[in-house]
């Protein structure tokens, strides 16, 4: 579920719960709030994304490591690789990017680094 911080349109007229963002969990799909809670200022929302992504990807990224090893045991490389590349392209893993190269060479691709 994503994470979302709320900050006062007008941080003049903040109260201390908003003055400073406060956030909320939300569904997707849920309206976003538009008033502080508290002082019923009008507010906006500012996804926070570094700990949006962080709480998404460590779940992915346990998904994809099943996903890997499910491949690498059934000697499935090139999925395995395939998976890998993508994923590291995503979040910029190079752990990732490395197990990919490994893999395609064990597919047996040529790959130059
Ligand atoms: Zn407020």
């Amino acid at each position: 579920m994503p994470l979302y911080e709320y900050i006062p349109i007008d941080p003049e007229v903040g109260c201390r719960y908003c003055r400073n963002g406060f956030e909320l969990f939300q569904k997707i799909s849920d309206t976003p709030a538009s008033t502080c809670p508290e002082c019923h200022g009008n507010v906006k929302k500012t996804v926070s994304l570094c700990r949006a992504a962080i709480a998404e990807t460590s779940e992915e990224s346990v998904q994809i490591e099943k996903q890997l090893k499910h491949y690498e045991k059934q000697e499935m490389y090139s999925h395995a690789a395939e998976l890998a590349d993508t994923h590291s392209e995503k979040t910029n893993d190079h752990g990732l990017k490395t197990r990919a190269k490994e893999n395609y060479k064990k597919a047996g691709y040529d790959i130059s680094d």
